[in-house]
């Protein structure tokens, strides 16, 4: 009865919602320039939820002007940091009192479960703001040991506009770990988000403006990736580009910096990350939790998603079972209702794509031990059961391509030094797990596993301090921390003759 109500409630909220759809630019909402725009889709049924601005070339233009602008005007890139930490902080709060609004917006946008919104993507944007304000009168430059009659120093100044490119899994969230740092280091930003789930950045952006931050600094322009993002990533106004998304896309960026201006360029291009699971874990039901979260977990729509489940062949048959019971408790269902655990994908593009690579893994010989297709009754949505592939080998189209959906390989494995030699034999590097009662093995894992992040016991665990990024295909930049928004900056050495 109880979750009937509260489902009610937030499409409720959500029917009364005025979403906005232009472009934002200069500290206004404007049309694009030559008037086009594109439908705005909610993922659980294929309603138009709104027509939104479809930027082109011009408007890029139009924003990175309006950036450059304020930036040399230094309305905001010479402001005090106390002044500016400030702005960020009425930004931070602002985000979280607009909390359902946020959660409801990228719901319906994207398909995720608003419990997901509100207990992880909101307040985990809401510090993310917070913790880079704090940071900014901490980035500071040096003074050099050189000889008496000299006084070397060396300053570390904002780049000027940066361009974020962000994709449609954590609309809020990855907007929140680029232009946080981005804006708390002093630049202006032009932010592209991700043609499927373009809404939420354009209430960021009117809250901005709402706590204080100075027109032009952070623009908006929704549009298509070639249209839209292609000329931004080759703007020659544009000093860095920061993007998260596929790793195609993410090789296309250094592409477009070497065809312009070298721009600095920080990629997090997702990943194919290895889930240990070694007979001796002290916990096979915690384990296979954690391991139904890293897979299932906002329809396995996540970068880090530990996809391929490596499990110990002792131990194979017990902890297949418990995983396939744990998969069972994300049965897809309304993303609005506070009880699901599992919404729809973002778009039937995706759900295609999904649906293809499940026909791929059946044809390479993978069982399908659970889900498989379209889970019945929902066939008005983007939806796929969560499932499980056993007995996939690491050469598979399914071991080695992301899938961003739902789709857990389960491979087996004998002994330590195979569960590194496969964890490793990918070109992905962005995370990776283990489970082992034994102190050393997991050490030694954390040393010998290619990846940017390990978890030890725990899954896509971390924290703002907690640098987020990968190795090898999986990208060259590093979000959240100390470094990130070290990243926003460029150093000036000044060298001044005293003596
Ligand atoms: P995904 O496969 O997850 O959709 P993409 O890498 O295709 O990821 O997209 C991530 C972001 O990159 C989106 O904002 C998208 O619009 C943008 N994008 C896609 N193609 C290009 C391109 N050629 N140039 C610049 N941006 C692009």
């Amino acid at each position: 009865m109880t979750i009937v109500a509260q489902s009610a409630t937030w499409h409720e909220k959500a029917a009364r919602l005025k979403l906005e759809g232009r472009l934002f630019i200069d500290g206004d909402f404007v049309p694009a320039l030559g008037g086009k725009v594109f439908e705005s889709i909610n993922p659980a049924d294929g309603s138009v939820l709104a027509e939104v601005s479809s930027g082109g070339p011009a408007d890029i233009d139009r924003a990175v002007a309006s950036g450059l602008k304020a930036f040399k005007a230094g309305v905001w890139s010479r402001m005090s940091p106390r002044d500016r930490m400030a702005v960020l902080y009425r930004f931070a709060d602002l985000i979280e009192a607009h909390k359902d609004e946020f959660a409801i917006i990228d719901t319906i946008d994207m398909g995720k479960p608003i419990a997901e919104m509100l207990a992880v993507d909101v307040p985990l944007a809401v510090l993310c703001f917070r913790f880079t304000a704090e940071c900014i009168d901490k980035v500071q430059g040096s003074v050099g040991a050189t000889s008496p009659d000299v006084l070397s120093y060396v300053l570390r100044q904002p780049l000027g506009v940066v361009g974020c490119i962000v994709p449609w899994n954590y609309p809020l969230l990855m907007t929140a770990w680029k232009i946080a740092p981005a804006l708390a280091a002093g630049n202006s930003v032009v932010l592209k988000p991700a043609e499927q789930s373009p809404l939420s950045a354009l209430l960021l952006a009117r809250l901005f403006v709402e706590a204080g931050g100075p027109a032009g600094v952070f623009n908006v322009v929704n549009g298509f990736g070639p249209e839209a993002g292609k000329p931004l990533a080759l703007h020659n106004d544009v000093e860095k580009i920061a993007f998260t998304g596929s790793a195609e896309i993410g090789k296309l960026m250094m592409t477009y910096s070497g065809q312009s201006n070298l721009k600095k360029v920080s990629t997090e291009c997702g990943g194919k990350s290895p889930h240990v699971i070694m007979a001796d874990a002290a916990d096979l039901e915690t384990a296979a939790t954690w391991a139904a979260m890293g897979i299932f977990g906002n329809q396995g729509e996540v970068c880090c998603a530990g996809s391929r489940i490596l499990v110990e062949k002792a131990i194979l048959p017990e902890f297949t079972e418990i995983f396939r019971a744990k998969a069972a408790s994300y049965a897809p269902g309304d993303p609005l209702d506070p009880a699901t655990g599992m919404g729809p994908l973002v778009d039937f593009s995706q759900q295609k794509r999904v649906l293809n690579y499940i026909g791929i893994g059946k044809q390479a010989g993978a069982a399908c031990l659970t889900g498989g297709g379209v889970p019945v009754g929902l066939e008005k949505g983007a939806y796929v059961a969560p499932t499980i592939f056993t007995g996939v080998t690491n050469d598979m189209t399914i071991a080695r391509e992301e899938i961003f959906g739902p789709v857990a390989s389960i491979i087996a494995f004998d002994g330590y030094d195979e569960a590194v030699s496969i964890a490793n034999d990918t070109n992905f590097g962005l995370a990776a797990g283990i489970w082992t009662s034994d102190l050393g093995k997991a050490h030694r894992f954390a040393r010998d596993v290619e990846a940017g992040m390990v978890y030890i016991n725990s899954y896509m665990n971390g924290d703002m301090q907690f640098p987020f990024g990968g190795w090898k295909e999986s990208g060259n930049g590093r979000d959240k921390c100390m470094d990130a928004l070290i990243s926003y900056t460029q150093t000036k050495s000044v060298w001044a003759t005293i003596g």
